[in-house]
């Protein structure tokens, strides 16, 4: 059957797609419907027709899915942010265990029987916390239609305001400062930035907590370097319990890039303080006494789940299998965070990012933990370590036993992982903010010589489609040497 554009259809809804949307088939034709979820028997509306497929949008819901609940956001639809409240949450654990699952065998080549064998259960959240979890919040601020300053969050794939102070994801306190900063700029005349005409004042409001303190940071992203009666606005924010830190950023380029690199501090403390505590991966993750402590500046990149990064770094550390004698190589290592985790179990860590910023925070956070047995290197992994490999630096202190890896979204660049192979350490730990480059990379690493022997995903991002993954290789070749050696 031909199918056309703004048809109606009813169909099934049966997988779901990376983007959290519904993926129904009608006679071997497949429709991509945003909003309904597995289970769902919906009404659909063609909105873009191919040869094989077409994208459709949910009309009406015929039968709802076991998994389906009420989403607990009013906005959810429209904003970009959550793809999948409307999933209970189980289901949305089980859709995270399953991506990964299937990228590590359609993408990286990994048999399903190893992975029944070696894949260990999604880390979730615990039903009662799967909102309020993020510890940073970055609202864009803009005029609705009316002309009325607006703060909220952009709709999906576009720049229009979704109108929102309170968004679920982010603490409660959230919600006063955005007010306060919204009723200071109608009192005081000030308007929010126009990203077309590029004129006007505030372009986003960013929020930081630090968790396990209560410390807030609250940076005003302003297009110049002077907001009107600043002073004023700074003794109201302060009146919000937690409030330590008060900033304004300058950012004046026509770009998506929220923060820019000036920093005013207006008023408090230049940093807030968090504490990340290392759990016992062993178990259920319970808190051990050790913990690390870390500063944050309005520009640091720091995990905006706290209770799941702790659980995640303390995986990544059981992973790393530490003796006391190893050294560790963390790439992508940011403002050291995991790079410390490790130190606690190792002979020498030596992090690298290209964040020249970080390395300073990196540098700075060892210290404030006592830390000594670190080494920070600013610079592209993938110019770092082939330096060190190919014996332009520094040799003797560079073999490394252990080498972590958490890239961005794009996975390792190919020099990175040809280096690591070569370098041959006994275990690679691979921290993972996307299953698909994870299995591409895995796959790599295992035509050289290494076996995926451990993954376990952890939510840190409920709501959305997103998940992590830890994995730990193990070097085959190395193994192969030890058991010559044991058996001689
Ligand atoms: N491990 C840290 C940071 C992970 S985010 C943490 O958990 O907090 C990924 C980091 O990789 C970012 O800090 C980013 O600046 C850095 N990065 C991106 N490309 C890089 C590259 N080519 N070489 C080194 N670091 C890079």
């Amino acid at each position: 059957m031909e199918y056309q554009k703004n048809q109606n259809v009813i169909v099934t809804i049966e997988d779901m797609g990376m983007n959290g949307e519904g993926i129904g088939r009608i006679d071997g034709y497949t429709l991509f419907v945003k909003d309904a979820i597995v289970g769902d028997t919906v009404e659909a509306g063609l909105t873009k027709v191919k040869k094989t497929y077409a994208y459709a949008r949910l009309i009406r819901i015929l039968t709802p899915s076991p998994d389906r609940i009420e989403a607990p956001c009013a906005v959810h639809k429209q904003c970009g942010g959550c793809q999948i409240q409307a999933l209970s949450y189980e289901a949305q654990l089980k859709f995270k265990q399953n991506k990964v699952r299937n990228d590590l065998i359609r993408i990286g080549g990994i048999g399903r029987d190893v992975l029944d064998e070696i894949m260990e259960p999604i880390v979730g959240m615990g039903k009662a916390h799967t909102l309020r979890y993020r510890n940073k919040a970055q609202y864009p601020v803009g005029s609705d239609k009316d002309g009325k300053t607006v703060a909220g969050f952009y709709a999906a794939r576009t720049h229009a305001i979704i109108a929102t102070e309170d968004c679920l994801l982010g603490p409660e306190e959230n919600r006063r400062i955005v007010d306060t900063v919204l009723t200071h700029m109608e009192h005081h005349g000030i308007l929010p930035y126009d990203e077309k005409s590029a004129s006007g004042t505030v372009r986003h409001i960013m929020i930081r907590k630090g968790f396990q303190t209560g410390e807030i940071m609250v940076c005003i992203v302003i297009n110049g370097e002077k907001l009107a009666s600043s002073e004023k606005l700074v003794d109201n924010l302060k009146a919000v319990e937690g409030v330590k830190s008060i900033y304004l950023n300058v950012q004046k380029k026509q770009t998506n890039v929220i923060l820019g690199s000036e920093n005013i501090l207006l008023w408090g403390e230049e940093t807030i303080r968090d504490t990340i505590r290392i759990c016992d991966a062993k178990n259920d993750f319970s808190p051990t006494q050790e913990c690390l402590h870390y500063a944050l500046s309005p520009l640091s990149f720091y995990q905006v789940n706290p209770v799941q990064t702790e659980r995640m770094y303390s995986q990544a550390l059981q992973y790393a299998d530490l003796s006391g004698s190893e050294t560790v190589w963390d790439l992508y290592c940011g403002i050291g965070t995991i790079s410390l985790f490790m130190a606690k179990g190792a002979k020498r860590v030596i992090g690298v990012e290209v964040v020249e910023q970080a390395i300073a925070d990196a540098k700075e956070n060892a210290k404030r933990n006592g830390i000594e047995n670190v080494r920070f290197i600013a610079g592209e992994a993938e110019t770092v370590l082939p330096a060190y490999y190919e014996g332009k630096e520094d040799t003797a202190f560079c073999h490394p036993d252990v080498i972590v890896v958490d890239p961005p979204r794009k996975g390792c660049d190919e020099k990175c992982l040809q280096t690591m192979a070569q370098m041959e350490p006994d275990r690679i730990v691979y921290v993972s903010c996307d299953p698909a480059t994870l299995a591409r990379d895995i796959k790599y690493l295992c035509e050289r010589g290494y076996a995926l022997k451990r993954v376990r995903a952890f939510d840190n991002f409920p709501q959305t489609v997103h998940v992590e993954t830890v994995v730990q290789l193990i070097n085959q070749n190395a193994n192969a040497k030890h058991h010559v050696k044991i058996r001689l």
